[in-house]
């Protein structure tokens, strides 16, 4: 029988829809299960209610002992975890043994998080002493995206076990296998029965999932869906909601002597895991002239030479995207913005190695009165030349959206001016775009999230602060106008 669901610390079929997970290199099935109904994602909320209290109360380093062992059993994947992530989205194993990488480093981090962000501080005080602990929530949700289906909801997890909150997980259904093997990890390290349980499907059980008896909901995924989250829990502050959306991100290049290394930045930022991170550059915005025509230049010759191929092929920088409806989606956006007036510099294609290889793309937007302020989730640069350096900033700060952002230059001056005024929670100097630190928070303003940062900072949102003023026996209280 198969066993989709991880329920109270059994495994179990799910009883909806029957949910398939394909390689999209080469269209062969990795996983199939069948999804979770409204009345199993119930029982895994049930489960996760009962072990809260006991989960909430065993000592923080049993917690911590068994976080540990799931580290050793993630050592022990190593030889398969990554293979299982490139076959399910397509990306490059070079990559996706990185995503192994920063899953284990996740574990100390959060210990270190967890004591410097919401540690146990007891001071002296004239009465006796102040005391501030710090509670777990209850149950969360938690909710992952596809492109790190094992590190982003990982990033959740983690702090949130640690902390002593009990869980249920719904991967991205484009990504089941992962989130399987992430929680078959867990079960080994020991976790009792209830703390994680795991639900499989897509936006129906994702529907449940929001619906159920929960205390929190940590979300990674697109800012449409987690606008739709905040909207839906509008009105319930008791609910804790920790949002990591999207970005449109922008890049600026300006007072730079190497083309070649700008170049590099440029396009590494643009089209890692195919354009499908977060903190992508997504915006090009360069000198009007010569300079930032070379640089343009550069940037086509790299997005023309990217080597693309199967996860598995050697020398490979750029997987396939998801899906071939992803790739349909990231044309359909090139057409868009070629009718609000864009001028394509080197066209995305969907390739003929399947039809969810795309190339590289770029296109010029700098004639374009109107333009689109989305996220397209794939490997595709909009260019936009400016006179000025204050305009450059203005033109990068033009976005509903915060996450990520870059200056590439050789003037600190410059550096100085743009860590100031622009608005971009990661951002980086003379460094790609993406591949962000886990040892420093990770969100930032507008529709990028909603002020609850993940990575260092995910300690915050996986327990409230309780403070206590301590006298350890009554005493009587004078004060002004009180009767002795
Ligand atoms: P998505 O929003 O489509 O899906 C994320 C999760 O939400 C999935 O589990 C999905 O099943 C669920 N979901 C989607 N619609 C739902 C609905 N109406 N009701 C209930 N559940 C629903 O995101 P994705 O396409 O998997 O991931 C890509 C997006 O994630 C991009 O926008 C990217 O920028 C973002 N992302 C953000 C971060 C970050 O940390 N800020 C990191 C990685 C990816």
């Amino acid at each position: 029988m198969m066993s989709s669901l991880f329920i109270d610390g059994q495994w179990m079929e799910g009883r909806g829809d029957v949910l398939v997970s394909t390689d999209p290199s080469s269209g062969t099935i990795v996983w199939e299960g069948g999804a979770a109904t409204s009345a199993d994602v119930e029982l895994a909320y049930a489960a996760a209610r009962r072990a809260f209290s006991s989960w909430a109360m065993t000592p923080v380093e049993e917690r911590i002992a068994i976080l540990r062992r799931y580290v050793e059993i993630l050592t022990e994947l190593e030889g398969t975890l990554p293979e299982l992530i490139s076959r399910e989205v397509g990306k490059v194993l070079w990559e996706t043994r990185t995503e192994i990488g920063a899953m284990k480093g996740k574990v100390e981090l959060s210990i270190n998080a967890y004591a410097e962000r919401t540690g146990h501080k007891v001071t002296e005080t004239a009465f006796g002493q102040s005391e501030l602990v710090h509670r777990p929530h209850g149950v969360m949700a938690v909710m992952g995206p596809f492109n790190f289906p094992g590190h982003l909801p990982n990033g959740h997890i983690v702090p949130a076990l640690l902390a002593g909150n009990t869980i249920v997980f719904k991967p991205s259904e484009l990504a089941p296998a992962t989130g399987e093997a992430l929680v078959r990890a867990m079960e080994r390290a020991g976790l009792p029965a209830g703390v994680l349980n795991l639900v499989q499907g897509g936006r129906d059980t994702g529907a449940a999932l929001l619906d159920g008896d929960l205390d929190g909901v940590l979300f990674t995924g697109s800012a449409t869906t987690g606008t739709f989250i905040h909207q839906k829990f509008g009105g319930r502050p008791e609910v804790m909601l920790a949002l990591e959306m999207g970005g449109n991100n922008p890049l600026i290049a300006w007072d730079f002597s190497d083309v070649e290394a700008a170049a590099d930045i440029a396009a590494q930022s643009a089209y890692l895991t195919s354009g499908q991170r977060c903190t992508c550059a997504r915006r090009l915005i360069v000198p009007e002239g010569k300079v930032g025509d070379d640089l343009v230049d550069a940037v086509i010759a790299r997005a023309s030479g990217i080597k693309i191929g199967a996860w598995d092929e050697a020398d490979v920088f750029m997987g396939s995207v998801v899906n071939a409806q992803s790739a349909r989606n990231a044309v359909a956006f090139q057409e868009k913005l070629e009718q609000a007036g864009g001028k394509p510099l080197k066209k995305l294609e969907i390739l003929d190695k399947s039809d969810a290889f795309v190339s590289a793309g770029v296109i010029d937007m700098t004639d374009v009165s109107s333009p689109i302020d989305e996220e397209l989730f794939g490997p595709f640069l909009q260019v936009y030349r400016v006179p000025d350096f204050d305009t450059a900033i203005a033109s990068a700060n033009w976005t509903k959206f915060g996450l990520a952002g870059g200056l590439i230059s050789d003037s600190e001056a410059l550096w100085k001016k743009a860590h100031i005024e622009m608005k971009a929670g990661i951002l980086n100097f003379n460094r790609p775009t993406a591949g962000a630190s886990s040892a420093l928070p990770f969100g930032g303003p507008g529709v990028s999230g909603n002020h609850r940062p993940s990575a260092w900072y995910a300690a915050d949102y996986c327990a409230w602060p309780q403070a206590s003023q301590i006298s350890f026996t009554p005493e009587r209280m004078g004060a002004q106008g009180f009767p002795k």
